[in-house]
């Protein structure tokens, strides 16, 4: 699957690049990552032994600047994966116009297996392997899936220590306290809200009678529902890894989640309003939740989860890409000739880099920013991009991925120009 991934974002990028009649010394710069770590992490454990994790580091291009990019801690991280999401993060920042180049790192690990403190050690250790090519000029590690500001403030700790001095803008995604930005955990869901938005206006959607159903529930399905939920939209689905609910008349995403840490899955949470009652609902899985007669689909999850198998049995007449990679070429094909509209993932989740990059500024400056200024700055640069790349794919009668592919592989391109 990661290899598959990687191929697929190269075949993705080849295409606009012909497309835009690159030149090939361009394409050869720009269809593999330029640097690529790869290392061991030797960790004490508890019990007095020593384990070995390994750990990556891509930096695909920093043409537009230093490379931003997540830390993910998941047992299928691999090379190939890594080095693709590293590609996106460069055409997602190019997109919406930040000062950075495209990076991704991540550790191949289940964190649920270790303690507090063997957390902090791996954490620290993969610092001290990437230490010298990395930093607020260079390039800016923020957190992913299964990494959060904890482990933010045990890696810039780290890194502070090893270059003498303190420097929070070489991580975002950190602590309030240590220079942390209001609406960060927030950002990409409410950033995908705009999107929803941008959609409804443009398709006379009125948000009551508007279903939606979303696929994870973490911290962007979650965020996403709670403002869509807010705006009025109605949710009738959403899962998680282990299977999904389904509510008719609409669940309460605020009270599905108390429910779930309670229960600790949301299999049975049918929350309704402000009550939770099993009468109101039934179980789904993931596979009947992404067929569902809706109007958006929003897959918040994991990558390639929409494919040329169930493509032509999507019912949905929008889907917003939350997760990166969640629809496979060969799906996009189908979906476009079905005429089902689906924003690109480097524009629908870009909320989350969009207000990293003010956290960087933040660090750097030591000025706080207000959560109203945050959220405000972050629908104006996503409201923009969004036109945009309709614009483009109005003008040229392209689908809006080929049309955010096409401006922001373009502005890379110029720049290595
Ligand atoms: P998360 O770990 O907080 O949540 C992931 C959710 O997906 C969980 O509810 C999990 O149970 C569910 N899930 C995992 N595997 C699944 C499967 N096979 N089928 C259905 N559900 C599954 O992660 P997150 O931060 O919410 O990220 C989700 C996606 O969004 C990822 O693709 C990530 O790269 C992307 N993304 C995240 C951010 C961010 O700011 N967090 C920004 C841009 C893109």
């Amino acid at each position: 699957m990661p290899e598959k991934f990687f191929l697929q974002t190269q075949k993705q990028f080849k295409k606009i690049a012909k497309f835009l009649n690159l030149e090939s010394e361009i394409i050869q710069q720009l269809k593999e990552p330029q640097r690529i770590l790869k290392f061991q992490i030797p960790v004490r454990m508890d019990n007095g032994k020593i384990k070995v994790f390994f750990g990556f580091r891509s930096q695909h291009n920093n043409s537009l600047g230093p490379y931003k990019g997540g830390i993910r801690y998941h047992p299928n991280v691999s090379e190939d994966g890594i080095k693709a999401l590293s590609m996106l993060m460069t055409w997602k920042c190019s997109l919406v116009g930040l000062p950075f180049g495209g990076g991704k790192g991540g550790v191949i690990i289940n964190p649920l297996e270790l303690s507090k403190n063997e957390l902090e050690r791996l954490s620290r250790g993969y610092v001290n392997k990437v230490f010298p090519l990395i930093g607020p000029d260079i390039d800016i590690p923020a957190p992913d899936v299964n990494t959060n500001a904890q482990i933010m403030a045990w890696m810039d700790d780290e890194y502070s220590k090893l270059k003498g001095k303190d420097l929070p803008a070489a991580f975002t995604g950190k602590p309030l306290e240590m220079w942390g930005i209001k609406g960060r955990e927030e950002a990409t869901g409410y950033g995908g809200v705009i999107i929803l938005e941008k959609l409804s206006k443009i398709f006379d959607l009125k948000p009551e009678k508007t279903t939606l159903v979303i696929q994870g529930f973490g911290n962007v399905g979650y965020y996403f529902a709670r403002f869509a939920f807010k705006k009025g939209f109605k949710i009738i689905a959403i899962s998680e890894a282990e299977g999904g609910i389904y509510v008719s008349k609409g669940l309460n995403p605020e009270k599905t989640l108390k429910c779930k840490e309670v229960k600790g899955k949301i299999a049975g949470c049918y929350c309704a309003g402000s009550v939770c009652d099993t009468s109101f609902g039934e179980k789904i899985t993931n596979k009947e939740l992404l067929q569902m007669p809706v109007d958006v689909l929003v897959p918040a999850a994991v990558e390639n989860v929409i494919t040329k198998e169930n493509a032509p049995k999507i019912k949905a007449k929008y889907i917003i890409e939350m997760a990166n990679g969640p629809v496979t070429p060969e799906a996009l094909s189908i979906l476009n000739k079905r005429k089902v509209l689906s924003v690109p993932d480097i524009l629908a989740n870009a909320g989350g880099v969009v207000v990293s990059y003010f956290e960087w500024l933040q660090s750097k400056e030591k000025k706080k920013w207000k959560k109203r200024k945050v959220l405000e700055e972050l629908s104006a640069i996503l409201g923009k991009a969004f036109d945009k790349v309709r614009d483009l794919s109005q003008r040229e009668k392209i689908s809006l991925r080929k049309a955010a592919y096409f401006i922001a592989i373009n502005k890379v391109a110029k720049a290595i120009k």
